[in-house]
């Protein structure tokens, strides 16, 4: 990781906000064709929400496998500079000449952490981990996750009693914790700008009638990632988070908050495809005695997805219903879960019993909550290409509710776009 500074060649560069898969490859294409490229990145990694995947639709492999070939592009490419625990605080200026305020927050950790773990082991306090959605907890100082980029322990800041406690500094031989790390500001000249922020989960808990907010084994299709993840909370087993229980009947409840004018109006266009591959994780787990029901209001597999749907649909022990589910209640005795709904086929009422129900919730744009500066966005919060003044981007999810690959392929082409504008300054 690189302090912050002007371009080293003292060329223009491109400042990338968000460092996903859409912002690294914004970023990496840029430099690959010779240009400079910062990327600055709120949270201390690397990767975006791709990390938290468990696997990859439609292919099914780890996301780690893309991701590790994008971050050996970053770090053997001298023309890529990122900045972790960053966020923008200012842009002024116009294309071809931007001047953009970066606030570096302290990681209290610095380049001398070897991962060694030390300091781990003898932290007091102990806060939710939010990689793993609030399912396990980490120490104070902590690494993000286990492949996280950089590989670099961080502090919360928020919850470390600091310097009256003292023993992560205390233990670490390579006197790597700084507890009086201070926010360092540094104003970068770059020629454009592209916002890769991304998404986060719509709040599952909004629908009441869904039960997230009462009931342990109702949970948000990002949460079924990080369960299903061999380096998640339960490291790979699906069990109830109640009890520990194996999850076999599992209910998937798609457009969860999704094309309802009262939450998301608009379809997020993966949810679909993600419910299909989480039900791969099920049936893959337990192949003997599993089942899983797929409530839908359509099924959006477009294109090559069709494929993988009607391979899930071969089958016998997942039963797709179409009908939207109107309630979910708990039996407090087993924990079971009972979820009502009308078959909007044959329009019987539906009751199954469930170990689990995973509520395909969809995206919101992350702007929407993090202050949008020199950009416009649409009413759903995205930021729509239209919408800006010369030399400022966006793309990937910040831009539209889209799957990696078209991700990649908009951030590559907005690379493209963000090189233009420089030149043309
Ligand atoms: C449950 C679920 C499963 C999915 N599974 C798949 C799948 O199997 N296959 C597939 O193709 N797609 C899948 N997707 C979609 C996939 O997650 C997105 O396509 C992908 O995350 C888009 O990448 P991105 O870089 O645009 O956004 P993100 O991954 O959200 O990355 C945005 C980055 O910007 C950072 N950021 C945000 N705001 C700021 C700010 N103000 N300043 C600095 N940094 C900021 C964030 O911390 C983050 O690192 C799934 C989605 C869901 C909900």
């Amino acid at each position: 990781m690189s302090d912050l500074s002007n371009s080293p060649t003292g060329r223009k560069a491109v400042l990338v906000i968000g460092g996903g898969l859409s912002g690294m490859t914004t970023a990496i294409e840029t430099a690959e064709v010779g240009y400079e490229a910062y990327i600055v990145e709120k949270s201390p990694y690397l990767g975006g929400r791709v990390a938290q995947l468990n696997q990859y639709f439609p292919k099914l492999c780890p996301p780690y496998c893309g991701l590790e070939i994008n971050f050996k592009r970053i770090r053997t490419n001298p023309r890529i500079q990122y900045f972790t625990t960053s966020e923008v605080v200012d842009i002024s200026g116009q294309e071809g000449n931007f001047n953009v305020k970066v606030r570096q927050n302290p990681r209290y950790v610095n380049n001398n952490c070897t991962a060694c773990n030390d300091c781990v082991a003898v932290c007091p306090v102990e806060r939710s981990n939010d990689f793993n959605l609030g399912m396990s907890k980490t120490k104070a100082i902590y690494l993000p996750h286990e492949m996280a980029y950089p590989t670099k322990y961080v502090i919360d800041g928020s919850v470390c009693k600091g310097s009256e406690c003292n023993k992560c500094v205390d233990v670490c031989k390579y006197k790597a914790i700084e507890l009086d790390m201070k926010p360092k500001e540094t104003t970068l000249n770059v020629a454009s700008v592209v916002y890769a922020t991304g998404w986060k989960p719509y709040d599952a808990n909004k629908m009441d009638n869904l039960g997230m907010q009462k009931y342990d084994n109702v949970i948000s299709n990002i949460m079924m990632e990080r369960l299903a993840a061999s380096n998640g909370p339960t490291r790979g087993k699906l069990v109830r988070p109640s009890d520990g229980k194996e999850a076999k009947t599992v209910v998937f409840v798609q457009c969860a908050g999704s094309r309802d004018e009262n939450h998301l109006n608009y379809c997020s266009s993966i949810c679909c495809m993600a419910s299909l591959k989480q039900t791969t994780y099920v049936r893959t787990k337990y192949p003997e005695d599993s089942k899983v029901y797929f409530f839908y209001i359509d099924l959006r597999t477009p294109g090559k997805y069709e494929k993988f749907l009607s391979d899930v649909r071969k089958d016998q022990n997942v039963h797709f219903i179409k009908g939207k589910v109107a309630k979910v209640t708990e039996d407090p005795g087993t924990k079971n879960l009972i979820v009502e709904a009308e078959n909007a086929v044959t329009f019987e009422k539906l009751k199954i019993e469930a170990d689990l129900v995973v509520l395909a919730s969809g995206m919101e744009p992350n702007l929407l909550t993090d202050q949008a500066k020199g950009v416009s966005v649409n009413p759903e919060g995205f930021i729509t290409p239209e919408l800006q003044k010369p030399g400022i981007f966006s793309t990937g999810v910040a831009k539209a509710p889209v799957d990696v690959v078209t991700s990649i392929q908009d951030a590559t082409g907005v690379a493209l776009k963000a090189i233009q504008s420089m030149r043309r300054a």
